[in-house]
Formats: C-alpha cells, structure tokens, sequence
C-alpha cells in the first residue's frame, strides 16, 4: 500500500523528525487561505498523488503570492500529471500540499528497502540527493553509500555516525540528520515498510546569522500488504481513488488482480500457473490484459465476478481460462463460466482449458450450455495458440 506525500509528513513528524508544516487542499478555492494559514512568504506548491517525478513533471513549483498559489491548484487539479512514473495517460490530481518554501544549500537522499539477500532492512544515502538518484543509482553506484540494520538492534549509533559522515554532515547537522533517520528507520520496522524515503533530505542555506537546517521535504513510505491487520493507522490512510477500481473490486473478492496493457484477459488459478499462463501468452505473440489469481479455494460468486472484472476492461479482445483443479474445482469454473455468459454475456473469443478434479463434469456442462464464444483446448499450448489467432 502506497501513501501520500501529506501522509508521510504526518508519520515522520509523530516519530520526531524535523518536517516543514504543511496545509492539504483538495479544492483551488482554498489556496488562498491556506496560503495565509501557514504564514504567506514563498511557498512550494505540491501535487499529491502516488507518482514520484513531481518536480520535472511541474507539479512542485514555487509561489510567492496567494493568486500564484490559487492558480497553480487549479492547473494541477484540473490537468493530470504525467512523468516518468506515471505511463502517457498520467494520474489525476484530488489533493494539494502547501509548505514554506526552504532555501536550499544542498539537496540529500535517504532510502530503506529490505535486501532480500542480507535478510535484512538497508539504509542507503548519497550526497547526490534530489530528483536525479535513479540514474545516480544507475550511472554512479559507487555515491550510493549502505549500512544493513540489525531488524531487532535498530540503527545504531555507530551506523548513524557513519551515513552522516558519508554525508559529509558534521555537528548539530548530524545529530538532526541521524535524528531523522532513526524516525525513517523505527517508522520502517514499526509499521512494515517495504520502502522508506526521503527526497530530498536538505541542508537550507544559512541566512541573517541563523545556521541552516536539515529537513524532510519530501517522503514516501510503501507497506507491506501483508501485514496491514495490524495497522489500522496505516489502513486508515488507505486512498482508494490512487488505485485500479478493477484491483479494489478484485481485493473485495480476494482475487488478485493486476491490470496490465495487452488485450488477452486471463483468469487463472495458482500465481505460478497465472505466471506461466501469461508466459506462453506472450510466447505465442499475444499480450496479456492482466494478471488474475481465482485462487484454491474460490466461490462460485469470486468466479464470476473474476470474469466481470475482466470483461469491464474494454482493452480485452480474448480470453484464457486455465484452471488445474487441485482444490479449486473445474466443475465451479464452467458453472462461473455459464453463469457470465448469460449474466453479462460474451462479446469476445474465450479458450478454455480445464484440468483436474471435476473436469469431465465441467466439460459436460460447458458442452450442455452451447456457448458459442467458447473454445475449449486441450492443453496450455494449445489454449495459447487459440487465443492469440482468435485476438
Ligand atoms: P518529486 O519530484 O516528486 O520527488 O518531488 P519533491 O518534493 O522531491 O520536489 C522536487 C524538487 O523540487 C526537490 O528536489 C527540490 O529541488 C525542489 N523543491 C521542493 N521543495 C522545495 C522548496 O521548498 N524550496 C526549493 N527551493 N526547492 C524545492
Ligand atoms: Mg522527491
């Protein structure tokens, strides 16, 4: 589960760490007094939506007055965003941050993911902060600089010295900056972050005597789905209109769905056989529309919402059905099957390949049902064959 940006501030601040207040608009028409609220001057102007790249996408600019302030919200509520995270059709704008603008003197970055191969979370830093660190990742790895954290010890005193160090921070910059990265790292362990961080971590630029200061002006958490039961702070903060309301419905059913860019729906069971079905797919020069998982132990009412699901995508030209019923039944997949067909009916080329427990049954009331959309295969290259020539 992703977060907003508005969101990621809240939970830093409540773990200690130095974050700019903010205000969260969601219409232009409070701009203006949002403004005033947190004190006039510049301000940064943020578009909130699941999507990083903000900055070169123009939805972060600075503002120095409340009509500047007012006509910005409404450009970015009014005009999706595009960039390099978000596909050619963009995503769609329903909130906006207000901040103080800071004066930047240098810009940082902080991550955590887990490293699958330590088993264990990793905190990476590098002084070449800001909105450039994937290609900093990808053309200088070497200024990417990792401490592996103990998941029991926490991030230790020593380590903290060390990533501060990297960062080429003395003094009372530092101790603010470890301060915010034991925050990202206890927020990571406490609430089950699969991803943790802060782009931009800044030192602002000292002005009228007064040294500058490190701040979070930018973060972003990821969850990890599994462990949401226990955090109903998190799930509270769940954004519905950031998702596929193809996947919400899918969730509802506890069906996983993935919504994909090609026009071959697949219902499956099994995530390795889905894997595999998708693969021979594209083996035979089809794309497929999505990944779907019925799962073992799918109900006759899952099964056929599956296929609501994926005849609600307009993209789909064809379908694949590939059951091996182990514990999931064939039988269950043709009644869903013929269910569909009459309730929201066919418009496009279905193969069917069913194997397992049940399977003469299921091939006995497809055949009663004469639906003429309906091919059946007899094994996985040949459903695949069909369908591709079918699309
Ligand atoms: P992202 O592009 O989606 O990651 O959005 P960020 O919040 O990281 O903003 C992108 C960039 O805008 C940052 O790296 C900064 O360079 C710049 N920026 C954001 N907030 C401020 C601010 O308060 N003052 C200044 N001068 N620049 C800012
Ligand atoms: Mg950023």
């Amino acid at each position: 589960m992703k977060v907003h940006e508005y969101q990621a501030r809240q939970l830093l601040q409540a773990a200690g760490a130095a974050v700019p207040r903010f205000e969260v608009i969601d219409s232009a028409d409070q701009a203006a007094s949002a403004y005033q609220k947190i004190g006039g001057g510049q301000v940064v102007v943020k578009a909130q939506v699941h999507a990083g790249g903000r900055g070169k996408a123009g939805y972060v600019v600075l503002c120095n007055n409340p009509k500047d302030v007012e006509e910005n919200s409404r450009r970015m509520l009014a005009n999706p965003m595009v960039s390099k995270q978000t596909g050619s059709q963009g995503v769609q704008v329903r909130k906006i941050l207000i901040a103080p603008a800071v004066e930047i003197d240098k810009e940082y970055y902080v991550g955590m993911v887990l490293d699958r191969a330590r088993s264990a979370p990793v905190v990476m830093v590098s002084k070449e902060g800001g909105v450039e660190i994937e290609e900093v990742a990808a053309k200088n790895p070497d200024a990417i600089i990792k401490e592996w954290m103990h998941p029991h010890l926490g991030l230790q005193d020593f380590q903290l010295r060390k990533l501060t160090n990297a960062l080429g921070l003395e003094g009372d910059h530092a101790k603010a900056a470890a301060k915010i990265m034991s925050a990202l790292a206890k927020i990571f362990i406490e609430k089950d972050c699969s991803l943790a961080e802060i782009n931009p971590l800044v030192l602002t630029k000292a002005a009228n005597g007064k040294p500058g200061e490190i701040l979070a002006i930018d973060a972003k958490f990821n969850f990890d789905d599994n462990a949401l039961f226990r955090h109903a702070d998190i799930q509270a903060m769940f954004d519905p209109t950031e998702e596929n309301p193809h996947e919400i419905r899918a969730q509802k059913f506890n069906l996983s769905y993935i919504a994909l860019d090609g026009n071959i729906g697949c219902l499956v069971n099994g995530a390795g056989l889905a894997m595999s079905t998708m693969d021979i797919i594209k083996l035979h020069g089809g794309e497929p529309a999505n990944f779907l998982d019925v799962g073992g132990s799918v109900t006759p009412e899952g099964a056929v919402e599956a296929f609501r699901i994926i005849l609600s995508d307009p993209k789909v030209k064809g379908i694949l059905v590939n059951i091996f019923g182990g514990i999931a039944k064939c039988d269950v997949i043709a009644e869903a099957l013929i269910h569909a067909a009459k309730e929201v009916g066919f418009k496009v080329p279905v193969v069917v390949r069913l194997e397992g427990t049940n399977v003469d049954r299921a091939r006995q009331l497809l055949a009663e049902a004469k639906i003429p959309q309906i091919t059946t295969a007899t094994d996985l290259t040949d459903a695949a064959k069909k369908v591709c020539a079918a699309v």
